[in-house]
């Protein structure tokens, strides 16, 4: 590809050894995982051991793993599971505000049906306080559900005490770790998870392939009705060639996350630090600290993001306003008016995410062509004008 990618939160390329892995699993090995003859056995075995080495890199057993379409399904599954009691009655889910529509929208959809679902609020630099999710809880609560870290601000959230709290007081706790998984290390047990969501398309694996984790004694409700794969509670027959993949990416993923964290880390602080420094009324939202390695988010006063959006395309670079499915969309994002970003500059927030292949060469230009856009789109702005007269 040509021009510098900077938005591998909304998705990131396939790696060529992911590929290479895949390739005899559309051709040669092409059988179904379900039939009972020795070539389809042999993929079956394949996918086993995908389970569980992905099992084994989150902290998990094998029996816990279950090969999704993605993040989102992941997500529905996992709140419509634990949505209603065993006796069929609607439980009460406690979420964040800041959730990815994946979680939102099937809360949303599961108040419109009867059950109750509260939002907690996060504080300005997007963390959940886990006093506000003690206080939460009802006798009826049946779901804490909390993402790892949030995909438009990068802020990682005190997963380990929420789900502690959610041990003690016996609530299923689901995350959805969707940017985070492949970032950062992930240890359900450790952090008392009981169900986790992934997708692989966020760490250089296949597009449309995932995973949730679910705890082994948490009461499994199906998803999918149809055959008997995923041990009869998610049909369909196995997208073998993505779930090999997937295995293949998260192995990648972790093996090079430390050197990937420091190279990323240094590349975003630096890239943070000329944004401030240099241009003028932009400020950065998120975590100084509990934050994802690779995610620069970024709100500039007196102009407007879809603007800037477009000249830094027309220099073929990639980023986003806030996340890519929210693109195309003029109001700020839930999560940006959910941490108080001042509103004369919520209609400029951008997000950079960077990824293992980008240099301090690229950042230095991308700086560059920032400081030069920014500058000439405040000049088209009346309020930089009326602003500029005011304090002159
Ligand atoms: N959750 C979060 C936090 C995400 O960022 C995304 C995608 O951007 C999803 C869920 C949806 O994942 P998928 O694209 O695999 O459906």
């Amino acid at each position: 590809m040509s021009g510098i990618y900077l938005d591998h939160a909304a998705t990131t390329a396939t790696l060529p050894e992911v590929v290479d892995e895949m390739k005899p699993y559309y051709t040669k090995e092409f059988y179904n995982p379900s039939s009972a003859y020795q070539p389809s056995q042999e993929v079956r075995k394949k996918i086993e051991t995908v389970r569980e080495s992905i099992a084994s890199m989150i902290g998990a057993e094998p029996e816990e793993i279950y090969f999704t379409s993605g993040g989102t399904e992941a997500d529905n599954w996992a709140l419509t599971m634990q949505a209603k009691t065993q006796d069929e009655q609607w439980g009460h889910i406690i979420t964040s505000s800041i959730e990815h529509h994946a979680i939102g929208h099937i809360c949303n959809r599961i108040e419109q049906q009867g059950g109750k679902v509260t939002y907690l609020p996060v504080d300005s630099r997007g963390r959940v306080h886990v006093e506000d999710v003690q206080a939460a809880i009802t006798e009826q609560t049946t779901l804490l559900s909390v993402m790892y870290a949030n995909n438009e601000i990068g802020t990682i959230q005190p997963i380990h005490e929420i789900g502690m709290l959610a041990k003690e007081r016996g609530i299923a706790f689901h995350t959805d770790a969707v940017q985070a998984c492949g970032q950062v290390p992930i240890h359900v047990k450790k952090d008392g998870i009981s169900m986790l969501s992934a997708s692989a398309h966020k760490f250089q694996g296949p597009k449309g392939v995932g995973f949730l984790y679910i705890q082994k004694d948490l009461p499994i409700r199906r998803f999918l009705e149809g055959g008997g794969q995923e041990r009869g509670v998610r049909a369909g027959t196995e997208n073998v060639p993505g779930i090999i993949g997937m295995g293949k990416a998260l192995e990648l993923a972790v093996a090079s996350m430390e050197r990937r964290q420091k190279q990323e880390t240094y590349l975003r602080d630096y890239l943070m630090q000329r944004i401030i420094r240099e241009i003028p009324y932009s400020r950065i939202n998120g975590h100084q600290w509990f934050r994802l390695p690779n995610h620069v988010s970024v709100a500039f006063r007196f102009l407007n993001s879809a603007s800037l959006l477009i000249m830094l395309d027309m220099e073929h670079i990639y980023a986003s306003g806030g996340s890519a499915c929210n693109t195309g969309d003029p109001e700020p994002s839930h999560v940006i008016q959910a941490i108080q970003v001042p509103k004369e500059y919520q209609e400029g927030v951008i997000r950079f995410t960077l990824g293992a292949e980008n240099t301090k060469q690229e950042i230095d230009h991308v700086v560059e062509v920032l400081k030069q856009r920014v500058a000439e789109l405040r000049k088209q702005s009346p309020e930089y004008e009326d602003y500029q007269k005011r304090e002159s």
